[in-house]
């Protein structure tokens, strides 16, 4: 049985009032309602500490982004040493905006890999292709690619902490999603892709996002490839991304 998951990614989004509101929300609401998935909450790196005081044993903690680096002499930069060392067990890596607009490549998402696996924290690689490569047709080769990159240094026992996020590019924050039938296909062809890199593929949690709302959430987590979502704008609103932990369906 796969770990159904729903991740809440605040982006740069959030503040002290809203880590006290947003986290007690959620949490009151995943401790008293039916909720089948592990819920984490993804803040912004400075708000980490906080948000592990207030999850309790309902949610967990993840961050948005480590360094490739162990420790040194890398100012701005946060280490998977210390987002283990403050209670988080996620983090994402090679999320598009950090590819898009940080200049991420396959081979520094490689390496962040690396040192969130060498921390004992699971790792949530992000792959997805934009609108011009869907539209050329590139879209499988384009995602087949970054996850074989991404995973290249990934073996044994260290599969069981990797997750894969499929976000089409043209998906996240656009309100375009997906249809349910097409994010399937990709996440099979990811399996398949996991398959054949000596992964233990039928295992392996592997996520949608990009613009998962209440309304839609429940078409995606019906497909047997998709094991919850990555969410990002309706994370901001207990309401809305309560109601998406809540629709997996019944014996998922
Ligand atoms: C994301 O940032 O990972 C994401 C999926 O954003 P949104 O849900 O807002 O499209």
């Amino acid at each position: 049985m796969r770990r159904k998951i729903v991740a809440g990614n605040w982006k740069m989004n959030g503040s002290k009032d809203l880590v006290q509101q947003l986290v007690g929300q959620v949490r009151e609401q995943v401790a008293s309602l039916d909720v089948r998935a592990e819920v984490v909450i993804i803040p912004p790196a400075l708000y980490v500490d906080s948000v592990v005081a207030l999850c309790g044993s309902e949610l967990v903690t993840g961050v948005q982004n480590v360094s490739q680096w162990q420790s040194g002499a890398y100012t701005g930069e946060v280490s998977s040493d210390m987002a283990k060392d403050l209670g988080c067990q996620y983090a994402l890596v090679g999320h598009s905006e950090r590819r898009q607009l940080f200049g991420e490549s396959d081979d520094v998402v490689a390496r962040k890999i690396e040192q969130v696996l060498a921390s004992g924290l699971t790792a949530v690689l992000c792959v997805g292709e934009t609108l011009e490569e869907r539209e050329a047709g590139s879209a499988e080769r384009v995602v087949a690619n970054q996850v074989r990159q991404g995973l290249a240094s990934v073996a044994g026992e260290q599969w069981s902490n990797i997750v894969v996020a499929y976000e089409p590019v043209w998906a996240i924050g656009t309100g375009k999603t997906a249809t349910a039938e097409d994010a399937q296909a990709m996440h099979a062809d990811i399996r398949r892709v996991l398959a054949e890199m000596g992964a233990p593929s039928e295992t392996i949690s592997v996520l949608y996002g990009g613009s998962v709302k209440a309304d839609n959430a429940a078409a995606l987590f019906a497909e047997p490839d998709i094991d919850g979502g990555l969410i990002g704008g309706a994370s901001l609103k207990a309401e809305d991304f309560v109601s998406i932990c809540r629709a997996f369906p019944v014996g998922a």
